[in-house]
């Protein structure tokens, strides 16, 4: 039986990839490891959104073609998005790689490798779709913690904005049917998932392009029923389509938890138009007051792109002041990564790296101060945490999330108190600090509370 070593770099849409490239892989019959040395098959599934993306995949591509050439027999493989933008220019410059897929074709990986068996077999470049619907009867092999999970509600985009070059590589739009979504959503919670964070380009597109149609709303009502799942969560809602009747519904639903992402991307009408994103900063504000007015103490995330060509003094200053007026409880920001392909290619007035850096400093100094405000507001209250692990070393000290931390992009609840991971306690906030909470442990609730907290 050989063993395979699978990396995953990018985003949570690559790791639900990746955990279904692992179900096919050990229904071939290969068996998972966790150390590159010991496996005879390495697997980095890559990024290419953006630049430090590339480097970072380039450079785990490197390592593992330094452990390849450690051990005899050994074939590597490059998945995802790189080797979807780039397949052909790479199959030149990486030759000890053995096999290249793509988005769309990673299914059958197992089979490529079969092909690649003896050694005399030729390298095997990427060819297929764009992407592949991931399917609740496909095998996954879910890793990480096994209370919380990613499900993939979509995949693709048609939206066009000037940055991006996600269309280019992911294909457009199309949605899972919404009675596969809830059978998944049903096996994930049978399987000890307390926790379901729904993932695409873009969630609001869900359900347009069904026959019948369907929306993001009709979904979230269908995944609610799911008993088990006491919180489920909605990464990446484009802005346009942020509608009342979503707004109303993850307000209505008791395990849909009260916390939106919503990238707006910039707040100067110019870069907001220069990037196609349609929206003024009037809108903006008015969408927020909709988002804050509809949903009771709504946790909002968003992220910004900093240093797009033509952003001058001015046009950053208006996002500072937009920030500083928001107040954002989350905010990511990135700097423009000047990728070819896309629209924002050739526009002129290209910012300079040390100036999109300097930029990105000063609005997450201005957020920083904000959270700390949030979060020190917050002393004194009663949170729901999810426990996640126990602190290194010491068995009295938990650390989790609350429900309005999403996993892995925002920050942690640190306990005082014994718990278990996936155990839903109640904590009273010690202290607040820019990202994360320090809390004591009031209660452990048991499934029956639960149980009545979330659906009566
Ligand atoms: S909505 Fe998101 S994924 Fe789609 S083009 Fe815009 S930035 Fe890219």
């Amino acid at each position: 039986m050989e063993k395979v070593h699978l990396l995953t770099l990018g985003c949570p849409k690559n790791l639900a990839d990746s955990e279904l490239m692992l179900g096919a892989l050990v229904r071939a019959g290969f068996e998972i490891t966790l150390d590159p040395d010991d496996a005879q098959v390495l697997v980095v599934n890559t990024c290419a959104f953006i630049e430090s993306a590339k480097k970072e995949s380039l450079d785990a591509i490197m390592e593992a073609s330094e452990c390849k050439s450690r051990g005899r027999g050994k074939r590597l493989v490059v998945a995802g998005c790189l080797a979807q933008r780039y397949g052909a220019e790479l199959r030149e410059q990486l030759p000890e790689v053995d096999v290249f897929v793509g988005t769309g074709n990673f299914l059958d990986l197992p089979e490529l490798l079969r092909r690649t068996e003896s050694p005399e077999a030729r390298p095997i470049p990427y060819a297929g779709a764009a992407h592949l619907l991931p399917r609740a009867d496909a095998s996954r092999i879910k890793t990480g913690e096994f209370f919380t999970s990613y499900l993939k509600i979509s995949e693709g985009c048609n939206h066009k904005c000037a940055f991006c070059i996600i269309p280019r590589i992911r294909g457009l739009h199309e949605s899972r049917p919404l009675a596969d979504l809830v059978a998944e959503a049903r096996m994930l919670a049978a399987g000890g998932v307390v926790e379901l964070n729904l993932i695409a380009q873009d969630l609001t597109a869900y359900g347009r392009d069904l026959e019948p149609r369907s929306s993001l709303a009709a979904l979230l009502r269908a995944l609610s029923s799911v008993e088990e799942l006491h919180w489920i969560r909605l990464l990446y809602c484009y802005p346009n389509f942020v509608t009342d009747e979503l707004l109303d519904t993850i307000a209505a639903l008791p395990n849909v938890v009260n916390y939106i992402d919503i990238p707006l991307q910039h707040a100067d009408d110019r870069i907001l138009r220069a990037m196609r994103r349609e929206r003024s900063s009037v809108m903006l504000t008015r969408l927020l007051a909709r988002v804050r007015a509809r949903i009771p103490n709504v946790t909002l995330r968003t992220s910004f792109i900093v240093g797009f060509p033509g952003e001058t003094d001015t046009a950053f200053e208006r996002l500072m002041d937009f920030v500083r007026e928001n107040e954002f409880d989350r905010l990511g920001v990135f700097t423009y990564s000047h990728e070819e392909n896309t629209a924002a290619y050739e526009m002129p007035g290209q910012i300079p790296e040390r100036l999109k850096r300097a930029r990105r400093a000063a609005l997450m100094e201005a957020q920083g101060a904000i959270s700390l405000k949030k979060n020190r507001g917050l002393v004194g209250r009663e949170i729901e945490v999810l426990v996640e692990a126990p602190l290194s070393g010491n068995t009295a000290r938990v650390r989790g999330r609350s429900q309005g931390q999403a996993p892995e992009i925002d920050g942690s609840v640190f306990l005082k108190g014994e718990a278990s991971p996936g155990e839903f306690v109640v904590a009273q906030v010690e202290k607040g600090l820019s990202y994360d909470l320090h809390a004591r442990l009031c209660e452990r609730l048991s499934i029956e509370q639960e149980k009545v907290a979330y659906h009566g």
